[in-house]
């Protein structure tokens, strides 16, 4: 059969003629579903030379709003709060514990609320997804023994951490073993969490301001609980504070400085303590690692007349090799 040049030629014609008809018809778009998943919990910086990594345990709205929370306050300081911090009637919660590896050495700070504690334990995931195993921590530094601190250390007498070393302020377990004895069921809690270690020879106590290496000292700042503890990394003169729970409303406590946190144990003590150090790292720029701070809870201090704001980092891609 014979065809011709110009047949030949109207066939790509035909061709893009129809495509031409097709783009040009309306078709039906799906509508994108809500993925409803939020980024990856953890946030990850350098100190020096240490991998500080921020991981995430939990992050609940906080069952109480801020006039349950500080009963101490009067309706016009309440008023005056919200006015000046923007702080919401309840706001979402962060409970943060922080890994800091010193190349030598992965340090956790604080170990969280474990699973059995609903909404935390959210530290295992956030651990992996940060490229790391419970396996590899090698010592575990506890800021004091309230549950959102210690109940992730064990499942039962399992060690949720097999290989690592916990190391507390030597006044803070006493004071759960004497409440536990008198049969507070939380206080119960927190010592079987502790134990499994204490069995293990896996627990070591040290007494007040504490060098454990050049890069790692506990400073005692007891208030909050008997052994309340900060711990402070250091390297090529660059610092990190991690303060625990010595401040746990950053909004509310940071503005009123004289406002003591639910269930402190010498509210005198915590609020003179923070007087001096919110002056201290705020005329420093002192880096400041907040056991619930927003996430990734990590910041500075910024003095305005006798309140304190609270400047978060900023995102920032990790150094080059
Ligand atoms: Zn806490």
């Amino acid at each position: 059969m014979h065809i011709s040049i110009p047949q030949l030629l109207a066939w790509p014609v035909r061709v893009l003629g129809v495509l031409a008809l097709l783009l040009a018809m309306p078709f039906a778009h799906a509508a994108a579903p809500l993925v409803k998943t939020q980024a990856p919990g953890y946030y990850r910086l350098m100190v020096g030379d240490l991998e500080v990594t921020a991981l995430l345990d939990a992050n609940d709205p906080w069952p109480e709003a801020l006039e349950e929370l500080f009963p101490s306050l009067s309706a016009e300081q309440k008023a005056g709060l919200r006015q000046r911090t923007l702080a919401q009637p309840s706001h979402d919660f962060s409970t943060i514990a922080f890994l800091v590896n010193t190349g030598k050495k992965l340090i956790l700070i604080d170990a969280g609320g474990g699973s059995g504690m609903p909404g935390y334990g959210q530290l295992f995931a956030n651990l992996k997804a940060a490229g790391y195993a419970p396996e590899q921590v090698d010592d575990i530094y506890i800021t004091h023994m309230h549950p959102d601190h210690v109940f992730g250390l064990a499942e039962g007498e399992r060690r949720s951490f097999p290989n690592a070393v916990v190391h507390a302020d030597a006044h803070e377990l006493p004071q759960w073993q004497a409440a536990a004895a008198k049969g507070h069921k939380t206080a119960q809690a927190i010592v079987a969490k502790l134990a499994p270690y204490i069995a293990a020879q896996r627990y070591e106590a040290f007494d007040g301001d504490t060098r454990f290496s050049p890069e790692l000292r506990a400073v005692a700042r007891y208030g909050h609980t008997e052994g309340h503890s900060f711990f402070i990394i250091e390297s090529r003169g660059q610092r990190l504070q991690f303060w625990g729970d010595f401040v746990v409303h950053d909004k509310a406590q940071l503005e009123l400085p004289e406002l003591a946190p639910p269930g402190e144990k010498d509210a005198a003590q915590g609020i003179a303590l923070r007087r001096q150090e919110y002056a201290a790292a705020a005329s420093q720029a002192e880096l400041i690692a907040g056991a619930h701070f927003g996430f990734p809870g990590i910041g500075r201090l910024r003095a305005l007349g006798s309140s304190y704001i609270w400047v978060p980092i900023d995102y920032a891609a990790m150094p080059k090799p």
